[in-house]
């Protein structure tokens, strides 16, 4: 049975930039909408200073080749210039690619081959990984930028780079050479058709594989920008997000959760958002303290520490009205505890969302003028605005055919969540199969339902009915919000000549969800846990290391097809870690 949400929202049929500015001319307020959490009576952006710098990026872009639909991946933590050169791409006509800034020169070099970027734009900081990645697929140094350290950007006067060249990379001050005079009164490059332009490659590995392109078009932008502010428009005065509201961004600009809410909800609501370059607990709250947040965006491990760590207690969070929590689950004490420490009163605003990079980002969420009354259970909210759900049996719905989907109708019985709506991805990049194993197309109407993998219930079959996230089916690991595809480190492990089989899965340590490796030795093999981790060390991401161990095993448990039966390894994994 098909479940809808109780809201619509107009969605205009624009662009992102368009959305977030309205014009591409017209006078702004000037009001600072980026500052440099640690520096931000030096160094900000206003809304104004943030449209013209985007445009002189795109047409600086344009300037060096760019042709609409190019993809420019952007390797780099965040600063207040991040969302100028995010739509700066777009207002080229260009695709927007992000990646983690931690990545090693293999997991970025496999994403600029798999997305064909034809430019890079990299923190300076890690100018050398992008060179090696570079190298490998054969992008040309020329076309790396180095985007270095804002104040130096803030006083760079039109021309040439103010650093020139490093190891033949250009500086992207080099993109801004161009005359501010032009980019005023230029129009940035606006899609004919919103629904059918990417704009954006977000990279995830869905239910299953290694990670994937999500193309996300500039209408699913917008979308899910409108939906969110339609829900906010309900109660304008509601808490952590009003009129004199102050965000704090530490959370990755590359990903879709920083992308929606603070390069185009919060500059599309001008409210003001102080920027910081990563995560780092202490410098949050002093951060809190200082400026006056009223309302964290967080992921789960933020909300622990929250709840747990000594510091959290020496800084005044007086002015913290809500935090939103998304990306993973929560578990119902810390939200609690956190809760009972904020608000003594006894509110609820602690938040769960849910969302996937592949419906853009938020697709579950509160309503403001009611109270959160259930903080803390597994319920992650209602439908946005024009989204649509159903609860499949898990294992059904494979093939129309052969095993059509069986629909649950009972409130509270688990299965597999389906959802729809505007937001929903044009598809995987260049991937069909995968998008067809995911995106299942209603035969009768057709509408396009995307399989999340997840399991969840409703409490009531009717409009504006909660949902509850209960577990995943799918292979991902969610570590600290960040995806790890198990499919991308067995490949780590199977490229090794010592390994003859290996199998990943997610175990939970201490409240938070790490890999764990099972290993099949090659004949005569001795490797041990420690070269494992030593392997591991060079080819991926700290926060990919097998942190949940390595155990050797005889064999990996697979059905007859060759498919590992994860359920299984991850009721073991569990059970060997216990609460370790
Ligand atoms: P991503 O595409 O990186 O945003 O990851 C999406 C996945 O994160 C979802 O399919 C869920 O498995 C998980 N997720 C997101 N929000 C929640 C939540 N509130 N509770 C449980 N899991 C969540």
């Amino acid at each position: 049975m098909v479940i809808k949400s109780r809201w619509t929202a107009p969605i205009p049929r624009c662009s992102l930039q368009q959305w977030i500015f309205e014009s591409s001319r017209s006078p702004l307020p000037d009001k600072k909408q980026f500052l440099d959490a640690d520096d931000p009576e030096n160094n900000y952006i206003t809304l104004s200073e943030y449209r013209l710098l985007s445009k002189r990026v795109a047409l600086g872009l344009i300037e060096a080749g760019l042709k609409p639909g190019d993809r420019v991946l952007v390797f780099s933590g965040n600063n207040i210039y991040f969302p100028s050169v995010f739509l700066g791409i777009l207002m080229a006509g260009g695709i927007f690619t992000g990646a983690n800034p931690t990545f090693v020169p293999r997991e970025l070099a496999y994403q600029l081959d798999n997305s064909q970027a034809t430019f890079m734009i990299t923190a300076a900081a890690a100018l050398d990984t992008a060179l090696e990645a570079a190298q490998q697929v054969g992008l040309p140094r020329s076309s790396v930028f180095i985007f270095d350290k804002p104040s130096e950007v803030r006083s760079a006067k039109p021309g040439p780079g103010v650093n020139g060249r490093k190891n033949g990379a250009r500086h992207w001050t080099e993109l801004l050479a161009g005359d501010p005079g032009r980019a005023e009164s230029w129009d940035w490059v606006e899609p004919a058709d919103p629904a059918n332009t990417t704009c954006c490659l977000n990279y995830s590995s869905g239910t299953t594989g290694v990670p994937k392109g999500v193309e996300v078009s500039h209408y699913s932008y917008v979308a899910n920008g409108a939906q969110v502010v339609a829900l906010r428009n309900l109660d304008p005065q509601g808490r952590g997000v009003h009129e004199g509201s102050r965000l704090l961004c530490f959370l990755p600009l590359y990903h879709a959760y920083g992308q929606t809410y603070f390069i185009a909800n919060f500059a599309r609501m001008q409210l003001p958002v102080y920027v910081m370059p990563s995560f780092d607990f202490e410098r949050m709250l002093r951060h809190v303290q200082t400026y006056r947040i009223t309302s964290l965006a967080a992921v789960p491990p933020i909300v622990v520490a929250l709840a747990k760590h000594p510091l959290a207690r020496k800084y005044d969070l007086s002015s913290l009205e809500a935090i939103g929590s998304g990306a993973a689950p929560l578990m119902r004490e810390v939200a609690q505890e956190v809760e009972k420490m904020l608000w003594p009163a006894g509110e609820t605003v602690i938040h769960q969302g849910w969302g996937m990079t592949e419906v853009t980002c938020t697709c579950m969420a509160w309503d403001p003028t009611q109270p959160a009354a259930k903080t803390g259970s597994s319920a992650v909210g209602e439908l946005l605005p024009n989204c649509a759900a159903r609860i499949v049996e898990v294992g059904t719905g494979t093939d129309p055919e052969t095993n059509p989907a069986v629909e649950i109708r009972e409130p509270r019985r688990p299965g597999e969540l389906w959802v729809t709506g505007p937001t929903l991805m044009r598809g995987y990049w260049r991937n069909p199969k995968a998008t067809a194993e995911t995106v299942v197309v209603d035969a009768a109407d057709g509408t396009r339902w995307l399989r999340t993998g997840d399991v969840a219930f409703v409490e009531q079959y009717r409009p504006g009915t909660l949902f509850h996230i209960v577990d995943r089916l799918k292979e991902l690991i969610k570590v600290k919000g960040n995806q790890v595809a198990p499919a991308e480190l067995e490949g780590v492990l199977l490229d090794r000549r010592d390994v003859a089989d290996a199998a990943v899965v997610g175990v939970t340590i201490k409240g938070e969800e790490v890999p764990r490796a099972y290993v099949v030795r090659a004949a005569g093999s001795r490797v041990s846990e420690q070269e494992i981790a030593q392997w591991f060390a060079g080819r991926v991401a700290r926060y990919k290391q097998l942190r949940g161990g390595v155990k050797f095993v005889e064999a990996i448990p697979k059905n007859p097809s060759g498919k590992i039966l994860r359920k299984i390894l991850r009721d073991q994994a569990q059970k060997e870690v216990g609460d370790r």
